[in-house]
This record gives structure tokens, C-alpha cells and sequence, in this order.
């Protein structure tokens, strides 16, 4: 008898991509091997609790990680810590590993993830720069939290908004430096954000938009050389467009963009975001490679444009996909309709696909309803105001897009109106659709339905017109 032989998957990161991708190759093909390299001391861990830490919502970083590395080796998973891949050879079908060499793989997963963008101006080897990642570096940090009075945050990114939530909780002057002409401009519109930016004031953040940023300053080591970690000195402020701004801290906040370089080099296709193409079962353009999370591009459900950089959910659900597809089974990824929702000051917000801003630069025409609404019966206490906006395709009145503000209650729309805008659901559906009343958790009227309401008399005098 011919011995059965064990096919080896390597992934390339150990984020929720590539832990991902590395449990489903394990489930669909429990014999075979599957390999994991990742730069950093850990995997198992949620980047996504770290701005909470920081704020002391949640009181430690231990909470943070998921499971113990003896879970992964339990679950036949070979996880290699801070190894870095350095080469990728697709012809001979091996990636080369600092400290390890070539090792071959049957099955490749690319994972790789993001990297804030380079904020590109003069000073970024200073010392006092803060990109929010690695769970290791952020315990370091929040010590030095500890003792900072004075932070710029740069970008009101979705990062950037837990950013500048989180700061001022810990007793630190912030401010928030943004090119823009509002925060989180090219997601949300103007009237979602304005509440946040108020309960912003509140909190005494300093908020400098339409304002960029031009240069870290900062004051040079007393010998005039750089530390062994290549830091030419200690950040002491910013200078902006609109003048300079003290800091002891700069919380780098920036765009995330696609780490391809790895697969860029190996001459994987990738595509206009920078993010690696892949089709719908996450192959990659090169045979028996997939890619997931981050490093990857794939369509959104409405537009067709291409979307990169998108979620640790949507990275963990690709992962899947290319994960069982490497190990022999049969799954697909289907276009993205990006439900949203995170705090920022005092409010939730979120929505699905794009507001009015996006879709107006986008070129889409749509039929707008808005309306304000509640979270639960108006005699109940902590009754909260939900303010809700609903873009529909003007002809068929499909529901194409909603943005939300509100004190509670936006998550479980953004996804519910996510999956409507994805089966076609129109404003009629939503303007008479059941709703749950009980006064602790619902209102009679539910807001979606009140602003569907409003975008078919909106349609309505539309069509007079
Ligand atoms: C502070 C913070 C807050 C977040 N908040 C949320 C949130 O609220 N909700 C949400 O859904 N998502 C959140 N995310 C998730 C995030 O925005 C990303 O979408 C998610 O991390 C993408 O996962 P990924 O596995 O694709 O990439 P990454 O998380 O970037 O992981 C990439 C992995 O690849 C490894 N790697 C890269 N190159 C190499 C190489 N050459 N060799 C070896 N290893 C390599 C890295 O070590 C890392 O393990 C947050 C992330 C951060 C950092």
C-alpha cells in the first residue's frame, strides 16, 4: 500500500486572516499539515479591545487575547513566532523565513495584513510616534500613557476616533489633526458625526480639521547620534498647515494600507487598491496560492469597486474561505456590503455601503430618508435618541446604503440593514416592516421604518417634480 501522504499549507501572518485560514485548512483536512509564520510574539489575541485598554474601559490587557499558544499546538497547528517570511518563490513552491530558510509548502496562504500609511513628512524616526498594533508594543505604550499630558492624534480614522474617545479618559489634553473637512469624512457624512464632534468639545478635545499635517518636531539626543533603535530623538509637538501644536505622544492613524510587498515581488497580481486580486474563492492569480484579510481587495456588492482594508471580521471570514479552499474543500466569498458601527465620544455610530457623501462622489444617484427616532419606549429611562438615513436607488427604490448616530442600538441595524440592502430590500419593505415593541428594548415607531417612510414621500414629490 502507498503510504498517504501529508500536504503541507503555510500561511504567511498570524492576524485574524491567517488564524483564520489556518484553522478552516486544519478542520477540512485534519491530517495535513498546516504551518504558520507570523512576525510578531503572538496570534491569538484582539487588536480591536487595545483603544479600550488604553481608555480603561476594560481594565487589563489579559482579556485580550483569545486562547494560549498551547491551544494552537493542541489543535495541531504549527505556529512559528516572530519569523518573518522575507520571499516568496512560487516556482519552486518556497518561502524563504529569517532564521529558518527555505521551506517548502504545498499550499500557500497570504495573509500579511496592513500597514498604516506613511504619514511621509520629516521626522518619523523620532521616538513619542505611536502606530496602534502589535498587543506587546500597546502594553509598553499604555504605560507611557501613564504620563502624558499632551496627544495628537492624526486622521480621524475609525482608530482615530477610539483614539481621540480613548485619550481623554486617561486625563490627556488630545488633539486631533485631520485633512479633512469633518471626522471619518470619506466613510460618513457631515450630520452623522457632527454629534460625536460636539460630545468631542465636551470631553475638551482639540479638533484641527481641514488641517495637515507637515512635520513631527521634535528635539534631538544630546549626542547628536540615534538610539540602537534608530530614533533620532523625542517628539515634542507637530507642525501642521494651521500652525504647530505641542505633544509629548503622536498616535499615528492613518489609512491602512495592503502589506503586498511579499507577493507584489513574487508577481502576484494585484490590483488598483494595492490590495492582491483574488476571485471568489480567495485564489490568488498564481495556482496553489490563496490570500486573505488586509493584503487583499474584493468587490463591494452595490458599486463593484473594488474595497481593501476593510474589517478584522470581514479578515477572519476570507480566512476562512481560503483556508477550507487550500485544504481541498469548497467555499465562497461573496461580495461586501460593509455593515459598520463603533462609539466615538459620547455616541454610537455606523451604517452599511456608503452615506451621501460617498455616494455623491461616487456618481450614484439615490432617493434619501431620514428620520429620528428612539431605542426604546419613551417612558422607559435611558430612553436614546437614534437618528437614521436610508440612500435607495431612485427608480426601483432598492435600499443601497444608511448611515446612523445614536446612543445605542446601531449595531443590530447596521447588520439587519446590511443584509437588506443585499437581498434587494426596497423602502417600501422597510417603511412598513414589523418591528419588535417592548419598552425596555424598542420603540412603537422603529427609526428605520420612520426614515423609510420619509424617503418615500421624498421619492413621491420627486416624481411630481
Ligand atoms: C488597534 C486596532 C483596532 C481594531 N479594531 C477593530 C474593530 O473594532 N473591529 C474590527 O472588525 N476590526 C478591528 N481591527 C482589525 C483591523 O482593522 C484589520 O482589519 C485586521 O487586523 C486585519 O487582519 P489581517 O489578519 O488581515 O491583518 P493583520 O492584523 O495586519 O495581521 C497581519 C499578520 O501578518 C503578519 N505578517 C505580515 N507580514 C509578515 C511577514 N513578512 N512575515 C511574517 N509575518 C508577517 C503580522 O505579524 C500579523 O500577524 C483593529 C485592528 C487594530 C490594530
Amino acid at each position: 500500500m502507498t503510504p498517504k501522504t501529508v500536504a503541507r499549507t503555510v500561511v504567511v501572518g498570524g492576524g485574524a486572516a491567517g488564524i483564520g485560514a489556518a484553522g478552516a485548512a486544519k478542520a477540512a483536512a485534519p491530517g495535513d499539515e498546516v504551518v504558520v509564520y507570523t512576525e510578531y510574539e503572538d496570534c491569538a489575541y484582539s487588536p480591536c479591545g487595545i483603544p479600550y485598554v488604553h481608555g480603561k474601559e476594560i481594565p487589563d490587557f489579559d482579556r485580550l487575547f483569545l486562547a494560549g499558544k498551547e491551544a494552537y499546538v493542541e489543535a495541531g497547528i504549527d505556529i512559528h513566532y516572530e519569523r518573518k517570511v522575507t520571499g516568496l518563490d512560487l516556482a519552486r513552491h518556497q518561502v524563504t523565513v529569517e532564521g529558518e530558510g527555505d521551506v517548502g509548502w504545498d499550499r500557500l496562504v497570504i495573509a500579511t495584513g496592513f500597514d498604516y500609511a506613511d504619514p511621509g513628512v520629516p521626522g518619523s524616526d523620532l521616538e513619542g510616534l505611536y502606530y496602534v498594533k502589535n498587543i506587546r508594543r500597546a502594553m509598553e505604550w499604555d504605560k507611557v500613557l501613564d504620563h502624558t499630558k499632551v496627544a495628537v492624534v492624526i486622521e480621524a480614522s475609525p482608530l482615530g476616533l477610539e483614539m481621540v474617545t480613548a485619550l481623554p479618559h486617561r486625563g490627556i489634553e488630545t488633539h486631533l489633526v485631520d485633512p479633512h473637512p469633518w471626522a471619518l469624512a470619506e466613510a460618513a457624512d457631515a450630520d452623522i458625526v457632527a454629534p460625536v464632534e460636539e460630545s468631542w468639545a465636551e470631553m475638551g478635545v482639540k479638533m484641527h480639521f481641514n488641517t495637515r499635517l507637515e512635520e513631527f518636531l521634535g528635539d534631538a539626543r544630546g549626542d547628536g547620534g540615534v538610539s540602537p533603535q534608530g530614533k533620532s530623538g523625542h517628539v515634542r509637538g507637530v507642525r501642521t498647515s494651521e500652525g504647530e501644536l505641542p505633544a509629548d505622544l503622536v498616535v499615528i492613524c492613518t489609512k491602512k494600507t495592503p502589506r503586498n510587498d511579499l507577493a507584489a515581488a513574487a508577481g502576484i497580481a494585484i490590483g488598483s487598491t494595492g490590495g492582491i486580486i483574488v476571485d471568489e474563492t480567495m485564489a490568488t492569480s498564481c495556482a496553489g496560492v490563496w490570500a486573505a484579510g488586509d493584503c487583499i481587495e474584493v468587490p463591494h456588492g452595490v458599486s463593484n469597486v473594488p474595497l481593501q482594508g476593510l474589517s478584522g471580521s470581514h479578515a477572519y471570514a476570507q480566512g476562512k474561505v481560503a483556508g477550507t479552499n487550500a485544504a481541498g474543500g469548497r467555499r465562497k466569498y461573496q461580495p461586501v456590503y460593509v455593515p459598520w458601527g463603533m462609539v466615538a465620544g459620547k455616541w454610537m455610530i455606523g451604517g452599511v455601503s456608503f452615506g451621501e457623501t460617498l455616494a455623491t462622489a461616487l456618481g450614484i444617484p439615490y432617493v434619501l430618508g431620514k428620520a429620528q427616532g428612539i431605542s426604546r419606549a419613551r417612558y422607559y429611562p435611558d430612553m436614546k435618541k437614534i437618528t437614521v438615513k436610508l440612500l435607495a436607488e431612485p427608480k426601483t427604490l432598492r435600499l443601497i446604503g444608511a448611515q446612523m448616530v445614536g446612543g445605542e442600538g446601531i449595531k443590530e441595524r447596521a447588520d439587519f440593514l446590511a443584509m437588506a440592502v443585499k437581498v434587494g430590500i426596497t423602502l417600501e419593505d422597510l417603511a412598513y416592516m414589523e418591528n419588535v415593541y417592548s419598552p425596555p428594548i424598542g420603540a412603537l415607531n422603529e427609526p428605520i421604518a420612520l426614515a423609510a417612510q420619509n424617503g418615500l414621500a421624498n421619492a413621491a414629490s420627486a416624481s411630481k417634480g
